[in-house]
């Protein structure tokens, strides 16, 4: 109930009661009613500043949590750099340098994008510098990836090549000589056996019964089986590409022919004594881009050090040849 109000009245010398009119009461408690709720919102609107709501908390949580995940991922794609690097410094200092590559320099390994800004998307965020740092370093890496990879399969030819370029060349004996008992003479100023007058010798002569078999020194294609070469007999040259060839003289009967694909230690022949020789051996030849070369050179396949030491003493004694 409203409190009943009195006014002193000193014309009068008594009280009287102070009446309101109904309208201005309403009036009042509107006002109050505006004032108190317009101070209520600004109190919640300030507060809010302040105290967050735990929508709010759970949200920047979240946040947080997800700048500690990205922060955890450069960590993984730090690592990931560590291992590639290790893998491009083989790379290049051993697989290409083997191969003979040039090896693919920093710069082109670790090499952005250029052009286009292609995080633009990633723009206008509180964390954009962290998404955008985090994908640009993703990028690189799998940038690096695709070099390091590209690399790998240049090597994979390279091997390849060098793998049939090493069964190509000429690398063993053409005569079984596990004692190294067969070498009659080498390469070099010998004496002729029919004029007996020093001259040179440019093959190796290995003595063997009539009827040893001769075997491909390299993979190839032989290129002639006859014998129609002056001095050679029947003889068997062998193209072995890369620029050599081989060639076998004075044999006694031939087991390929023209043209045929041959492989290093296919039996090709048999020891004989056509053409112009004293005895039966095998006379064999190197060629290397049409210049007959020393033949000692190229038997590493199946020699150890010590009988390659050996066999080289015997080879270079200065005697007579068996042409
Ligand atoms: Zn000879």
């Amino acid at each position: 109930m409203a409190k009943v109000k009195y006014h002193y009245d000193p014309e009068t010398l008594s009280y009287r009661k102070i009446e309101r009119k109904k309208g201005k009461t309403v009036t009042y408690g509107f006002i109050f009613l505006l004032a108190s709720s317009l101070f209520g919102f600004l109190f919640v609107f300030i507060a809010s500043q302040y105290i967050q709501s735990p929508r709010e908390r759970a949200l920047k949580r979240e946040l947080s949590n997800m700048e500690l995940q990205y922060q955890l991922l450069n960590k993984r794609v730090d690592n990931a750099f560590a291992a590639l690097e290790s893998v491009e410094e083989r790379d290049n200092s051993i697989y290409r340098l083997y191969f003979e590559a040039n090896p693919i320099p920093q710069e082109q390994r670790r090499a952005g994008f250029g052009g286009v800004n292609r995080y633009k998307k990633y723009e206008g965020y509180d964390n954009s510098e962290l998404i955008i740092e985090s994908n640009k370093r993703l990028d690189k890496l799998q940038k690096a990836v695709v070099v390091q990879s590209r690399s790998l399969d240049e090597i994979a030819v390279l091997a390849e090549d060098k793998e049939k370029f090493l069964s190509s060349i000429p690398a063993i004996q053409p005569v079984r000589n596990k004692d190294l008992k067969r070498m009659a003479s080498g390469y070099g100023y010998r004496t002729d056996p029919f004029t007996k007058v020093r001259k040179f010798h440019f093959g190796m002569d290995f003595t063997s019964p009539r009827g040893t078999p001769v075997y491909a020194t390299g993979d190839g294609v032989v290129i002639r089986a006859d014998n129609n070469a002056t001095g050679y007999g029947n003889h068997i040259r062998i193209d072995h590409g890369y620029g050599y060839m081989s060639l076998y003289a004075h044999l006694y009967k031939y087991e390929v022919r023209s043209n045929q694909k041959v492989k290093r230690g296919d039996l090709i022949g048999y020891v004989g004594s056509t053409g112009r020789s004293e005895a039966p051996h095998l006379h064999y030849e190197i060629f290397k881009d049409e210049e007959r070369i020393n033949p000692i050179n190229f038997y590493y396949g199946n020699l150890t050090a010590e009988e390659y030491a050996r066999l080289l003493q015997k080879a270079s004694l200065e005697n007579q040849s068996l042409d």
